[in-house]
Formats: C-alpha cells, sequence, structure tokens
C-alpha cells in the first residue's frame, strides 16, 4: 500500500497582494489561496462593499470586482473606503477588459484603492494600440507599485496572434489540429504578456498567470504546460464552469487533478448562483476542495453517512446539517479564539452498523439509532464513548457537547 499525497508544489515565485496590514502572499510555497469575484454593479459601492465583506468572511482571501466605466472606477475608493470603516481588510482585486489603461491613469484613486489588477490580454486594445495600451496599464502597476493578474481566457484571446499562429502553423510539415494552435495562442499569449511586462519594468514577483478555459481536460494539459513553461505563480479556474452540481463537480475534477499535481497556487471556483442564490457558495466550494485534499483546514468536518433503509426518519440528516451550519457559522469568531479548531472531525452517523466506528475515529461522533434499534445515540470523544443521549433534545445537547469540547480542547 502506497499512500502517495500530492506531488511537491510546483516552484514560483512568490507574489505579495496586500491592503495595510494584511499580506497574503500567493505562490513560492505559501498555501494556495481562495479568492472570488463579486456580483454586484461597482457604481453601487455600499451593495459592493457588503457583499466583498460576506465573501471575506466566508474566507475569500482576496476579492476582485469589476472596473469597467469611468463611474464604477470612481466608486472603487469609496467601496476601500466602507471596508476599511468595516474593519475589513481584504486584498481588492479590479477586473480590468478593454478600458483598463484610460480607467488606471484617469482615476489614481481607484489605482491605489486597488490592491492588484486582473488584465486580460486579449482585449487591450487591437493593431498598431494593442502595445501601448497594455504599457499603459503595467506602467501603472509599476507606478503604485500593484501586482497583476494577467489573465487570458479562450472566450477572448488574442486575435492577432491567433491568426498569427494559425499561418505558421499552416507551414507546419505535419499541421496541428485547431485546438492545439489555440491552446498554444492561449499559453504563449500568457507568458508573452508576462515577458513583456518584465520588460516594461514590472518585477517578475508582481506577476501572476492565469489561462482559463472551460473544459477539465484542457484545463489541466493548458495548465500543466503553463507550469512547465514559466516559474510565474499561477491562478486556478475553469471558465464558466456552469450551475449547481455541474459546476461544482467540473471545477473540483480540474481544479483537484492539478493540485495533486503541485500545480496551482490560487484558485476560484466561478460557479453561477440560483437566482437570489448567496455568492459566498463559490467560497464554501474552494475551500473544501483544499480541505478534503488535505492541503489546508478552514473549519471542522462534518462526517455523516449517506443513511439507507436503516434509518426511517430524518433525523440523523438534520443533525448533520444543523451541526455543519453551527460550526461554520462559528468560525468567524473561533478562528481566532481556538486555534486548531478547523482540523477538527465531528461524525453524525445514522446507525450501529459504521455509526461507533466511524465515530471513533473522529474528535466528536454520535451514532444515532437506526430503525428497530433501541433509542439511544451513544456520544464518543476521542475515540472513547462517554455518554448516551436520549429524547428529542439529541440535537441540542449534542450541540453543547461539540462545543464545550471546542473550549476544553482548543482554548488557550
Ligand atoms: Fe445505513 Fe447505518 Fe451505514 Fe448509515 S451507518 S449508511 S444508516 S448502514
Amino acid at each position: 500500500l502506497v499512500f502517495g499525497g500530492p506531488a511537491p508544489r510546483r516552484q514560483s515565485i512568490p507574489v505579495d497582494v496586500r491592503w495595510g496590514e494584511n499580506v497574503v502572499t500567493v505562490g513560492g510555497g505559501a498555501p494556495v489561496r481562495v479568492q472570488s469575484m463579486t456580483n454586484t454593479d461597482t457604481v453601487d459601492a455600499i451593495g459592493t462593499a457588503i457583499q466583498v465583506k460576506e465573501l471575506a468572511q466566508a474566507g475569500s482571501e482576496m476579492v476582485r470586482i469589476t472596473v469597467n466605466t469611468p463611474e464604477a472606477a470612481a466608486e472603487v475608493p469609496a467601496i476601500r473606503e466602507q471596508l476599511d470603516r468595516m474593519g475589513v481588510d481584504v486584498p481588492l482585486v479590479g477586473d480590468f477588459h478593454y478600458n483598463g489603461h484610460i480607467l488606471l491613469n484617469q482615476f489614481p484613486d481607484c489605482a491605489a484603492a486597488l490592491s492588484k489588477y486582473r488584465i486580460n490580454p486579449g482585449n487591450v486594445g487591437y493593431g498598431a494600440k494593442r502595445d501601448t495600451q497594455y504599457s499603459q496599464m503595467i506602467e501603472a502597476a509599476c507606478r503604485y507599485d500593484k501586482p497583476v493578474r494577467i489573465g487570458v481566457n479562450w472566450g477572448s484571446l488574442d486575435q492577432d496572434l491567433l491568426a498569427r499562429m494559425m499561418d505558421e502553423n499552416a507551414q507546419r510539415p505535419t499541421p496541428w489540429d485547431a485546438k492545439r494552435v489555440m491552446y498554444e495562442a492561449l499559453i504563449s499569449s500568457a507568458v508573452g504578456s508576462a515577458e513583456r511586462a518584465v520588460a516594461l519594468g514590472l518585477p517578475a514577483n508582481r506577476i501572476i498567470l492565469s489561462c482559463k478555459v472551460s473544459d477539465v481536460q484542457d484545463l489541466v494539459a493548458v495548465y500543466t504546460e503553463l507550469g512547465r513553461r514559466c516559474d510565474y505563480a499561477l491562478h486556478l479556474g475553469l471558465t464558466e464552469a456552469g450551475m449547481g452540481s455541474k459546476g461544482i463537480v467540473a471545477s473540483t475534477a480540474a481544479l483537484a487533478v492539478l493540485l495533486q499535481r503541485g500545480i496551482g497556487d490560487t484558485i476560484r471556483v466561478s460557479l453561477t448562483p440560483e437566482p437570489g442564490g448567496a455568492r459566498t457558495g463559490e467560497v464554501v466550494v474552494a475551500q473544501e476542495i483544499l480541505q478534503t485534499m488535505g492541503l489546508r483546514s478552514f473549519t471542522p468536518m462534518v462526517i455523516a453517512c449517506p443513511g439507507c433503509g436503516r434509518t426511517t426518519s430524518t433525523v440523523f440528516q438534520e443533525l448533520a446539517s444543523k451541526i455543519q451550519d453551527y460550526l461554520r457559522a462559528q468560525m468567524p469568531l473561533w478562528r481566532d479564539t481556538y486555534p486548531g479548531v478547523e482540523d477538527m472531525d465531528v461524525a453524525v452517523m445514522g446507525c450501529i452498523v459504521n455509526g461507533p466506528g466511524e465515530s471513533k475515529h473522529a474528535n466528536i461522533g454520535i451514532s444515532l439509532p437506526g430503525s428497530g434499534e433501541s433509542p439511544a445515540a451513544p456520544v464518543f470523544i476521542d475515540g472513547e464513548k462517554v455518554k448516551t443521549l436520549r429524547g428529542d433534545r439529541i440535537a441540542e445537547e449534542f450541540q453543547q457537547i461539540v462545543s464545550d469540547y471546542v473550549a476544553r480542547r482548543y482554548g488557550r
């Protein structure tokens, strides 16, 4: 039996993304970072600041906001101010397309209030203007000493570069297929744009790269090759992952393979929320990918069996869900008060078959009675049976036991 674990992390140049005292290092062996993006209109400074705060409290270590118009750029300092007033020091990342060279130069307070700029080399301009406009954005990053993410996306690939590579490829003795040419163009665009930024004076430790596509196998291939060709820190994400379980599964499949290969310094899970659904869902999924792979710990894990014909009521599913919600809700407070609590496991099991065994492996576990079993729920702490709960207040009593255990075990 061989326990492999993930491959050693790819060596990358560390990039500090900072706001005030908060320095989030990306790459260079730092923990894989979780980030997310708002979906509010940036012109709505209050609404955007509230969503940024929610994402930060959910665990997003950087939050990106759209900066698409002069009106949006004008509001960025107000968003930053609101966050500072609320004591939220999460770094803000400005997402620029088409007009970033104008906005960063005409709105210096916006350029200063952001902690990082996302630049898409596929839409900084066309023809002769491309180089000038790209240079203006990089010069702004140098002037304000901000890192940039050079984010290439197959939906907005540099068409001049693609056309040139199509021509060059047509002259090969054995031409590549169109897909290979496109992905080569994606990687060339990212690496070439980074080299151009360095030539313009932006240090390599201010550059993060991404190359997003929406197909799982293609994303794995593109990032594996991108990681081989450069040592910049890499931002991973499956673009347009989609809604619900499809988006979660596709993102997890793609990111898990890359992370297992040691590739990736920061991740975003791009999920389309249900109408009216919380934006924070993508942060939870990103954290769960990293935690279930054993790469980071964010919140205590609840281990629950799926239930089967031996569970004739929904009591244990309700208890598992209540305990998971309770643990998540406590984390903003517990994170500082009880260091290490994020590594705790809590088992909530449906019957005697696997209940006691699984509960003994967890820090705390409860085995609820299945059908035909006596109506008693043994509780295990650190492998030992400590008591048996009965009656209709099992959920409340178990929650209290968890809370007491946390204070005893993780309190300073
Ligand atoms: Fe079914 Fe019991 Fe296994 Fe849960 S622990 S899945 S209730 S047999």
